[in-house]
């Protein structure tokens, strides 16, 4: 049976985080939309439940075309090692050399996994009952090289970079993952038919990675016939492992079968730095400030980041309160077809908490 804590045993391998007098220190990037918002509700979360963490923030003024606060965040985020952020904009209106902030976040810090876990949730009403999916994605190449021009006037060369050492890599965080959680399953999902040598190399890898793994059975999917699959049988997914842009596309669909991007957190994980935010990566402009968003995705981020600095205790007390906040259907956001507010799930999460009574610092 699998147990959100089970991903946080990988973590074990990691070197552990910056800690100073017992407290740990994180980089918080709020973004931009509901990000500033939300990422308030967990400090607040935080200093009700005496959590031994500061934050060290650092904005991003996502209108500036300088590259300061990025250099300042990566700066922060190489010193304490963890962060927690919302998304920041993208101005698409920049010219082609303007580069995603988030994407180079993920690549100067070489967050070579994104992992995220989509759950049924007790609660939620959706379409599919028991789906249980950990999703997978290579984070640092593939698609998101950044790599296009017109020498042409009127041809684009966009390229995508798959290479033989960062598959391998991913596949074998992918078996690794799925072995600590008890995992049957690995798919590799791909267009190999088409791509036959970038997306071939990728599966090529995954088959080589999958032999020293009998006990996980693998295999392999065309990425048009997974979205299908996904919405019509999602059960039949258990540990999905693909390049970059499928990684989106697949995470966005697995996070809409279990209730949209209101739920589902994320993290992405490197050999040195890990950083974690929403598993969608939703800047949710149209709603920010108006109290209306579902906070449940950035608050459960917060907690596999305290699952990430061994607050397992913390984790796991923020996390059930949360999780019974959500099978609350009064208390349900807007997205979910309520009309709670931001802040009353995070009251009632509070007050969830409250109700356990003072713990003990050996309980915690
Ligand atoms: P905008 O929200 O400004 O329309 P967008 O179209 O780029 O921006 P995203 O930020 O990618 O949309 O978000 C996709 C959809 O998911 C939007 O409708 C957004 O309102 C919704 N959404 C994202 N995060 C949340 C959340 N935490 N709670 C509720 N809805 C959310």
């Amino acid at each position: 049976v699998f147990h959100p804590y089970a991903l946080t045993l990988l973590l074990l391998l990691f070197p552990p985080p910056a800690k100073y007098g017992g407290r740990h220190t994180v980089t918080l990037i709020p973004g931009d939309g509901i990000g500033p918002e939300l990422l308030t509700h967990v400090r607040e979360l935080f200093r009700f439940c005496c959590v031994p963490v500061d934050f060290e923030i650092v904005s991003i003024d996502s209108k500036s075309t300088s590259d300061d606060d990025m250099n300042n965040a990566i700066t922060a985020i190489r010193r304490n090692g963890v962060a927690l952020k919302g998304n920041i904009e993208t101005n698409h209106n920049l010219p082609p050399s303007h580069i995603s902030r988030n994407n180079i976040l993920r690549t100067s810090l070489d967050l070579y996994a994104n992992v995220i876990h989509c759950q049924t949730l007790p609660g939620v009403r959706t379409r599919h009952r028991d789906v249980d999916i950990i999703i997978i994605r290579e984070n640092t190449e593939g698609e998101y090289s950044s790599l296009e021009h017109e020498n042409v006037p009127g041809v684009v060369e966009c390229l995508k970079i798959i290479t033989r050492k960062k598959s391998l890599r991913i596949a074998e965080y992918a078996f690794n993952a799925a072995r600590q959680n008890g995992r049957r399953r690995v798919t590799a999902v791909h267009k190999a038919n088409i791509m036959k040598l970038g997306d071939g190399l990728f599966l090529q890898c995954c088959k080589e990675v999958a032999a020293g793994y009998p006990e996980i059975t693998f295999d392999s999917m065309i990425v048009d016939n997974t979205t299908m699959q996904l919405v019509s049988k999602p059960q039949q997914f258990d540990v999905m492992v693909m390049p970059n842009l499928y990684g989106s596309v697949i995470s966005n669909v697995c996070a809409g079968l279990v209730g949209g991007p209101g739920l589902v957190p994320g993290a992405n994980y490197g050999k040195d730095y890990a950083v974690f935010e929403t598993a969608t990566r939703n800047t949710g402009k149209s709603i920010a400030n108006k109290n209306i968003a579902n906070p449940t995705a950035t608050l459960l981020a917060s907690c596999l980041m305290l699952d990430h600095l061994r607050l397992h205790g913390y984790a796991s007390m923020i996390r059930k309160a949360i999780l019974a906040t959500v099978s609350e259907t009064r208390l349900h956001t807007a997205d979910l077809g309520g009309q709670g507010t931001t802040s009353e799930v995070v009251q009632s999460v509070m007050r969830e908490i409250e109700s356990k009574g003072p713990r003990t610092s050996e309980q915690i």
